[in-house]
């Protein structure tokens, strides 16, 4: 399953968070360390599109999209050398395909800050810095494996692998993450491996007080001008209020809650869909009356690919697929208005899936 990490320094709000997403329960507290095992929970994305086909065919069942996050604790200044569990916490990253950054960019003098003073431009600062450390070492030690095969043979792949990492290695020295370095998409599949910490997809989240929600404070402009050059989200988010919302069983009682705080939708629900957005994802929907149910895709994938999803058979025994486009779905209202309007695609092995395709595979066993 595609995994986001929670990063950021203790203290800011990232188990508050992680409890309010996820069914599991880690507890926050006022403590540093309080969430030393990564804590993994398993969340439904939130998609308009599944809400109307559900509507449309009324199946006996509906599976949403899920994502994995990971709460990960305990990410320190000296990480990257292993101190705390340094190592083990850069390895749970290692383990996941996009970051959620927390910063908090809220004031209360109950909550201790482990350096003292509210700053999210220094906390920033410290993570990042553990995390280009740590990938530094990983890009020097690959170097020195590829250099001599690079300099000395004719292995053209090696000798493009030395370069693609000679440029991400001066960019890291320069205190900068690899996501911003300049390198192509081709160059990227030569490091691909690597897993490198600082090239994953990163969101920001401000943890700020209730009063500036919806206004945001000064934190959070500092922020936003910090990472303006990373081409990154900044979402503000009250991890307090959130879990306050969490407490609301009712749904009526949740949504007027919101409402009062003029919010339109819950922090969370937002902090999802953008987690599900970094992930860089599609979706496709299988749509009977047994089950209504979105699969997720990497772009690109063909049909068969697609199919492979849901089970490998699928894939393996894979003849034709047949496909719906979500706006011809929803004006038409059915698969056979579909069928009769001509709108249903028959398409071959080398179809590319596009976003809200409804398929349905034709395959042998
Ligand atoms: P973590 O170490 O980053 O996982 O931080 P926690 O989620 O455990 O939060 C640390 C402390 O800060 C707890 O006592 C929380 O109740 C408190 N806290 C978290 N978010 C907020 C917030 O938005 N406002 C305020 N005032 N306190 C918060």
């Amino acid at each position: 399953a595609l995994q986001c990490g929670i990063v950021g320094l203790p203290n800011v709000g990232k188990s508050t968070l992680f409890n309010c997403l996820s069914n599991a329960k880690a507890q926050a507290a006022n403590f540093p360390f309080c969430t030393i095992e990564p804590n993994i929970g398993v969340i439904s994305v939130p998609d308009d599109r599944l809400t109307k086909l559900t509507e449309l065919v009324k199946p006996k069942n509906v599976v949403p999209n899920t994502i994995e996050i990971v709460d990960i604790a305990g990410l320190v200044k000296g990480a990257s050398k292993g101190e705390g569990l340094g190592n083990q916490f850069l390895g749970n990253i290692r383990a996941t395909n996009a970051i959620i950054h927390v910063l908090r960019c809220f004031e209360d003098d109950n909550v201790i800050h482990v350096d003292g003073s509210v700053d999210p431009i220094r906390d920033k600062e410290i993570i990042d810095t553990e995390l280009q450390l740590k990938d530094l070492d990983t890009v020097s030690k690959r170097i020195q494996k590829v250099e001599k095969m690079a300099k000395t043979g004719g292995d053209k792949d090696a000798k493009r692998t030395f370069e693609v990492l000679s440029v991400i290695k001066t960019h890291l020295e320069t205190g900068k993450s690899a996501r911003t370095a300049a390198i192509t998409e081709d160059d990227f599949l030569f490091i691909e491996d690597l897993s490198l910490l600082t090239i994953k997809p990163v969101l920001y989240v401000c943890n700020v007080d209730e009063a500036s929600v919806n206004t945001g404070n000064k934190y959070v402009d500092l922020v936003k001008d910090a990472v303006k050059d990373e081409n990154a989200e900044v979402l503000i988010i009250s991890a307090k209020i959130e879990s306050e919302i969490a407490e609301l069983e009712d749904l009526e009682e949740r949504s007027m809650f919101l409402e009062d705080l003029g919010l339109k939708e819950s922090g969370v629900a937002q902090l999802i869909r953008a987690a599900y957005r970094l992930l860089d994802l599609y979706t496709y929907f299988t749509a009977g009356v047994q089950e209504v149910r979105a699969w997720t895709i990497t772009k690109g994938f063909t049909a068969p690919q697609a199919a492979g999803v849901i089970h490998s058979d699928f894939e393996k025994g894979f003849i034709r697929a047949e496909v719906i486009k979500y706006n011809d779905f929803v004006t038409l209202g059915s698969e056979n208005a579909c069928k009769d309007a001509g709108k249903l695609g028959v398409e071959g092995k080398t179809y590319v899936v596009e976003d809200g395709d409804i398929m349905h595979f034709r395959f042998n066993v």
